[in-house]
């Protein structure tokens, strides 16, 4: 036994979660999950694949034309509640699958198993709180809307915050009285699984959430194209997500696109920087980079360039790198995959320059995707490293003399997530908030502590569709106008 690796595992990861049952996948194959931290492997999964989804699809159907369906949205939103509260009774454990799991510090698991547990207070108090409206018309008609939910919806997770993700996914989609099937990544999906063990424990009726873990190109594939879906959340890449939306046009239903990111804080010379500071490094280093909203590009005012690059290099040369049972600033990249392609735009200067690097400590086991987090400067805005999503800790310092400058380049990539702006100038604040191409623009803060409360979405290549607060509750939901004639 080994306490820094041992799994509490009190379900079974080789099954899929179909119908409120536990089953083995149709082709009785697992697939192996590494611990990003050591490169062991630590646990097999279920490699489901189209048969499991059609089950799952049919299963989530019954639930629709059964007691999930017939539910009282108020008793929806008690089931949802006490899912948090289960959540929050294994914290600790759940923590620890998702540390082992993406290889995130231990801390920061935790953070995303309360982030779960919050969501689903918040969804859970909303169930009962969405409303349809009466609309004035002509005499004699009473006409009036009613939002319902659209039936089957699909959900396909990356592995890089399971808790988070399927916290607001799920959330909004059982919320509004949906029936879900989940395909979690195969890089990391315990949490997922264990997800639905908490739910069957707190009485979510059989059916409502449905599990079917496996690869993209096999489950993945099948839950986008089945035809008995009505509605698809994706969050990842977006060469997946353009195949995603390609599979749901051929059967008209909605997408949800939560895709990649490139995202800038601007740095303005009237800025409060010791404010700003751990808001601009840890936007760029959490989960070692591997956060769709990282802030990977850092804007800043000529005049105050050098003074902001040497005190986040010196914040850098602080950071150390680890196990993430050790639970230091970084843990591991997820895979030997993702290390090999932040090592490449790393190996890619083009010019840049390498100002400074963490530390990987000494210990830390030779088998982990390990990667000193890197602050690069003299980027061009045309450079890839300042274009590509790295999905890595590496940000890049870019100097600005204008606010025009400051917007062309914050627009200047394909994408279009979150943004940052420091200035103390509220006139500049409100002017730049309008001007920056992006999903959520944050002032003199960043990322504003997850915000489970915060609608969550991208422009361009970013995707489509929005996740988080109230407002996912629409996408999740679909109108009907009710016109009667009564003379
Ligand atoms: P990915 O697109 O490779 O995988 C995401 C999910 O899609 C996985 O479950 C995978 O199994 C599945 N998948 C893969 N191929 C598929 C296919 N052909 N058909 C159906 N499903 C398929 O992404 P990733 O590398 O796991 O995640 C990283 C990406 O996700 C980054 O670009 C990141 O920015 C993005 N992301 C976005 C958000 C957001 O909210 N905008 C959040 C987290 C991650």
């Amino acid at each position: 036994m080994n306490a820094t690796t041992d799994l509490p595992l009190w379900f079974d990861p080789t099954r899929c979660f179909i119908g409120g049952e536990w089953v083995l996948p149709n082709g009785q194959e697992t697939l192996p999950l590494e611990n990003p931290s050591t490169g062991e492997t630590i646990a097999h999964i279920a490699r489901g694949g189209a048969d499991d989804i059609d089950h799952a699809v049919s299963a989530a159907r019954a639930a629709l034309n059964g007691e999930w369906g017939r539910m009282p949205a108020a008793e929806r939103g008690r089931i949802l509640t006490r899912i948090g509260q289960k959540v929050v009774e294994r914290v600790d454990d759940l923590a620890r699958l998702e540390a082992l799991d993406v290889g995130k510090p231990l801390k920061q698991a935790r953070a995303d198993a309360l982030a779960l547990a919050r969501y689903m207070e918040f969804y859970g108090g909303a169930a009962d709180k969405i409303m349809g409206e009466t609309i004035p018309y002509r005499h004699g008609y009473t006409v009036y809307t009613l939002r319902e939910p659209h039936g089957v919806t699909g959900h396909i997770v990356p592995w890089n915050y399971p808790m988070q993700i399927i916290g607001r996914s799920i959330g909004g989609a059982l919320c509004m009285g949906n029936a879900a099937v989940l395909k979690p990544a195969e890089e990391a999906c315990l949490t997922a699984i264990a997800f639905a063990a908490i739910a069957q424990e707190a009485g979510l009726p059989k059916g409502a959430l449905n599990v079917v873990p496996g690869l993209g190109e096999e489950a993945g594939a099948a839950l986008a194209a089945h035809p008995g879906v009505n509605h698809l959340s994706f969050t990842g890449s977006v060469g997946v997500g353009m195949l995603i939306q390609q599979a749901a046009a051929k059967n008209v239903v909605p997408v949800t696109l939560e895709l990649g990111g490139k995202s800038p804080q601007l740095v303005f010379e009237d800025a409060d920087i010791d404010r700003a500071l751990p808001f601009l490094v840890n936007a760029g280093i959490q989960n070692a980079g591997q956060t769709c909203s990282a802030a990977s590009r850092i804007l800043v005012q000529r005049k105050i360039h050098d003074e902001l690059l040497a005190r986040m290099a010196e914040r850098y040369r602080a950071l150390e790198v680890g196990p993430a049972m050790a639970d230091l600033d970084l843990g591991p990249l997820v895979s030997a995959r993702q290390q090999e392609i932040v090592s490449g735009f790393l190996a890619n200067l083009g010019g840049a320059r390498i100002v400074a690097q963490g530390q990987i400590v000494e210990n830390a086991p030779a088998g982990g995707h390990y990667l000193a987090p890197t602050l690069l400067a003299d980027v061009s805005p045309d450079n890839q490293l300042a274009r590509d999503e790295i999905f890595g800790p590496v940000q890049v310092v870019i100097p600005f003399d204008t606010e025009e400058e400051a917007v062309a380049i914050a627009n200047g990539t394909d994408y279009g997530l979150v943004a940052g702006i420091w200035t103390a100038d509220g006139a500049r604040q409100m002017r730049l908030a309008k001007a920056i191409r992006s999903g959520q623009v944050f002032i003199n803060n960043y990322g504003a502590g997850g915000g489970v409360e915060l609608p969550f979405g991208g422009t361009g290549r970013s995707g489509h569709g929005r996740e988080k607060g109230l407002e996912a509750l629409y996408g999740f939901s679909v109108l009907k106008t009710v016109a009667a004639w009564h003379g």
